[in-house]
């Protein structure tokens, strides 16, 4: 069974995201410094409580480790200038970048650019976040190795970008919350990963376009206005 999703319900989210920064960062650093605080001060503590509140401390740290590169590895928290660019060059960055994550999911990412150059209006360094979010879930989509395959085309001055995977895909409600804040359905995620690709691509006046068949793949499509000349 197909199913797909469409931008329009996701824009609700986008409002959610200062308040998803400010919790997801803020809470865990808050957590992880009383802890550091107690073991600092509490001398009488039993070696066995020390261990178990150093753990929990790293895992705190962990968290706002993958919180912070869902949202900024590449891309700046506040506006920058939009500027004429080139897709192609996005996609090969988010490609190289996500390179060696897929190496370790035995996950091969091929990349047919079309014959035509894909320019449109936005902030590549989001471009590059945007995608390398969606990379990430399709290589964590595929436990046992497979192919991600990245297409790109123009058609009705729109630049079409799709990226295919043949990972596990999502049966209608996961793909119905896909993009709600802190919705994940993996071990240690954060369920930011797909607000901050509707909030870019949204920013850059695109439109986001889910298939996903549960068992076979996902295609995610990123619909771009095309700057032509
Ligand atoms: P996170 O990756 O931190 O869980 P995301 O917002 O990036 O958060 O994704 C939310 C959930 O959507 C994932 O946990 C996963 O279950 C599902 N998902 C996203 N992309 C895919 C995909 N390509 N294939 C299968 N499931 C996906
Ligand atoms: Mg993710």
């Amino acid at each position: 069974k197909r199913m797909e999703l469409f931008q329009a319900a996701r824009l609700e989210t986008v409002s959610h995201l200062a308040a998803a920064v400010n919790h997801e960062v803020k809470n865990p650093l808050t957590t992880a410094r009383g802890m550091v605080q107690l073991l600092k001060y509490d001398q009488t503590m039993p070696q066995e409580k020390r261990d178990l509140l150093f753990q929990l401390a790293l895992d705190e740290i962990d968290r706002v480790d993958r919180v912070v590169t869902d949202y900024l590895t590449f891309a700046r928290p506040y506006p920058n200038q939009m500027e004429k660019m080139d897709i192609e060059v996005s996609i090969k960055e988010a490609v190289s970048i996500m390179e060696p994550y897929a190496n370790q999911y035995n996950v091969q990412i091929s990349n047919h650019h079309s014959s035509c150059q894909c320019y449109v209006l936005g902030e590549p360094a989001k471009m590059v976040q945007a995608l390398g979010n969606i990379l990430k879930n399709s290589i964590e989509a595929i436990p046992n190795g497979g192919d991600i395959t990245i297409k790109t085309d123009l058609k009705d001055r729109e630049c079409h970008i799709r990226i295919l995977d043949n990972g596990i895909g999502m049966s209608r409600e996961v793909l119905e919350r896909l993009g709600e804040p802190y919705f994940t359905m993996t071990g240690n995620g954060t369920g930011l990963g797909m607000m901050v690709v509707y909030r870019i691509i949204e920013s850059m006046n695109g439109k986001i376009k889910i298939h996903s068949s549960p068992g076979k793949g996902t295609e995610v499509i990123l619909s771009l206005p095309a700057i032509l000349g």
